[in-house]
């Protein structure tokens, strides 16, 4: 039975904090090291914030955003000359193992995530086969640098090895290049991967002997449950950040408390009038559905703010609380879950997995 933790993302100052003590961060590195005006705001964030857990992302994904911008095409092969040139196209960003090294013994956070060159969104297996063999070298060489140097510099800081792969043949190589590694944990993009796929990472991830895993970006009901079923039945640690918490009360919606899907509270939307609010979260005590959606837009961000982070935390909490037997834990999921076929899917992938789980 592991530790299952939701993580606070996407917040930089104190005036975007949900108006509760945050126990847990993930900052990214291309974030804090972007200058020295940012290292200097994030150094007294995070002194002022003293979390309990503050996990430092590499800024893969914000890597991925640059390269796409200029639309430079890089090979598989030669992957060390490839390497530099990457960092010298990318104009806006600098991110190299040593920046990550350098920043982390800087900031001293619990766990860094490796630098890694993200695989984009693409559908079509010969797509992603193409996608998969474009960035492969850069993360085995990315991942065997961070390996020596933390080795050198910082092995007090827990070492999160970011899986950049499609499918299990695909990790299951990548896996074999980064052998000797050592590391604390995995972390895991889910880029809209189905159920089904997540359940056989995670159980892959537990054949190979990980025992903690963080799984990126994320507010999805079925991801939770699937997350706190490993939490609970396979691994030492899981944690998940989002950031819909905060996307979500900007964009005026009020996250289900049962299943974390949106209801869209702007001022042109038009209220069903038996759905009646059903939540425990302290703000909700005192509005309905009308009197949330007349609040003026910083009033009203601010609630739907405070409500999704809470319902965010608590929505996984008790999901990890009812996942120690899988039959009851299809029955809770049921009863909270109003898209009962996903529900289905749930169950079905969970108990594939415990039975090929030795
Ligand atoms: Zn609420």
């Amino acid at each position: 039975m592991g530790e299952c933790l939701f993580v606070c993302a996407g917040v930089s100052s104190n005036s975007g904090l949900p108006t509760q003590k945050l126990k847990n961060i993930l900052l990214s590195a291309a974030n804090i090291g972007a200058s020295k005006s940012a290292k200097k705001k994030y150094k007294t964030f995070l002194d002022e914030l003293k979390p309990k857990l503050f996990i430092m992302d590499s800024g893969g994904y914000q890597l991925l955003l640059e390269v796409e911008k200029v639309k430079k095409s890089i090979s598989s092969t030669n992957s060390k000359s490839n390497n530099n040139l990457l960092i010298r196209v990318v104009k806006n960003l600098n991110l190299s193992p040593k920046k990550i090294i350098e920043l982390a013994v800087e900031f001293h956070p619990n766990i860094m995530i490796g630098l890694d060159f993200p695989v984009g969104k693409y559908s079509s297996p010969s797509e992603q086969k193409n996608e998969f063999c474009r960035k492969i070298g850069f993360n085995i060489d990315w991942a065997l640098e961070i390996d020596s140097l933390r080795k050198k510099y910082c092995l007090n800081i827990q070492y999160f090895l970011p899986i950049q792969a499609y499918t299990l043949e695909q990790f299951y190589w990548f896996w074999h290049y980064v052998k000797g590694v050592e590391i604390d944990g995995v972390s895991l993009p889910t880029r809209n991967m189905s159920v089904e796929t997540l359940v056989q990472f995670l159980l892959a991830f537990h054949h190979v002997g990980v025992r903690k895993v963080h799984i990126l970006g994320t507010s999805r009901f079925d991801y939770f449950a699937v997350g706190a079923y490993f939490a609970k039945n396979y691994f030492n640690w899981l944690s998940i950040d989002g950031t819909s918490w905060s996307a979500n009360a900007r964009y005026g919606s009020y996250m289900n408390p049962h299943d974390l899907k949106n209801e869209y509270l702007g001022k042109e939307a038009v209220l069903n009038e038996s759905y009646q609010i059903d939540c425990r979260c302290p703000w909700c005590r005192y509005y309905d559905f009308p009197a949330i959606q007349s609040l003026v837009y910083t009033e009203k961000s601010r609630f739907l703010g405070s409500h999704n982070f809470w319902i965010t935390n608590r929505c996984l909490e008790n999901l990890y609380n009812n996942a120690g037997d899988l039959h009851s834990f299809y029955r809770y999921i049921r009863q909270e879950f109003r898209d009962q076929s996903v529900a289905d899917e749930i169950y079905f992938s969970l108990l594939k997995a415990d039975g090929k789980r030795h």
